[in-house]
């Protein structure tokens, strides 16, 4: 049996499925959770690849240890989505951390991953620090009334129940609870084949955020080469140095992918990218300007 991806019509990858281990319509999409050979267990959401035993690691790393780092002291912290675990799981690495809140739409995901990729979450939703709310994040961020250190939007793509979370409404609330050094980062697909994706949000936070920024991660199972991850704050913001982030990195065990260099490197913009965000009005080369 082969799983193939369906994002986009006319290209995608595929991958073999050694066993198919849940698959259900939830109330919100449809999920698959199979085994693969070179990827280990592979998760799905509406026929789009989520999240792999064997790369997550990359993902999860440069979403969560990139805002977390350069905040100067993030002690309130807001996932919205990431019903696997692997961002929270992040999250709880850093001991500064005092508050967790998490708004994923779908309880099955996060009952599933909890099953079937244990080392997703490894036992984080667990965590005294974590407040679990099954909701959708942008009826969430509507109500709230807390304000957060860090908000970290781990969302499937902008079709189906996450679009909302890529809509201006959703930014500006976002934005509205956010402390003053506040960051806010965003799965923002490939640009390579997503980049309008990536314009839009950026035009979307004119206005609503002084910085506004993107930085590239690669991971294997997100194809079509680099994904972008937004990076916003209601404060003009300078990146800290080096010997900062190997400093307070000091504090993480565990880490597979995250180097403070990569860190930095990672806001390092190639033409094409860079052409996206100038696309959605940005001056050339703002980006960590
Ligand atoms: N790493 C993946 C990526 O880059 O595409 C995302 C992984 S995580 C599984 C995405 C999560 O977003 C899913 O659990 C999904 O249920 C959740 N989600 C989608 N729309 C949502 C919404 N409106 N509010 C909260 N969670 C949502």
């Amino acid at each position: 049996m082969r799983f193939q991806e369906s994002l986009y019509p006319a290209w995608g990858q595929n991958f073999g499925q050694t066993r198919v281990l849940f698959e259900h319509q939830t109330d919100h999409q449809h999920l698959v959770i199979f085994e693969n050979d070179l990827f280990g267990r592979v998760m799905a959401l509406d026929g789009v690849t989520q999240t792999t035993s064997r790369d997550e690691f990359v993902y999860h790393e440069m979403m969560v240890h990139v805002p977390l780092l350069t905040h100067p002291n993030p002690q309130r912290i807001l996932i919205i989505g990431g019903g696997d675990g692997g961002i929270l799981r992040e999250v709880c690495k850093h001991k500064g951390v005092t508050h967790i809140t998490q708004v994923e739409i779908d309880a099955s995901v996060v009952e599933m991953c909890k099953t079937y990729f244990p080392n997703h979450s490894a036992g984080s939703f667990d965590d005294p620090r974590l407040t679990l709310v099954i909701d959708d994040g942008a009826a969430f961020v509507r109500q709230c009334k807390g304000q957060f250190d860090v908000i970290i939007a781990d969302s499937t793509d902008p079709i189906g129940p996450a679009e909302v979370l890529f809509e201006t409404d959703f930014y500006r609330h976002c934005a509205g609870l956010l402390s003053s050094a506040g960051i806010l980062v965003t799965q923002n697909g490939v640009p390579f084949l997503q980049g309008q994706e990536l314009t839009n949000t950026f035009q979307r936070w004119k206005g609503l955020f002084a910085t506004r920024w993107c930085y590239l991660t690669t991971v294997p199972t997100y194809v079509g080469g680099p994904m972008a991850m937004g990076f916003a704050s209601p404060s003009a913001m300078t990146l800290p140095d080096l010997k900062t982030l190997h400093a307070r990195t000091e504090q993480l065990q565990g880490l597979k992918y995250y180097t403070p260099e990569a860190h930095l490197g990672a806001f390092g913009l190639p033409l094409y990218v860079q052409k996206l965000l100038v696309d959605s009005g940005m001056s050339p080369n703002r980006n960590r300007s």
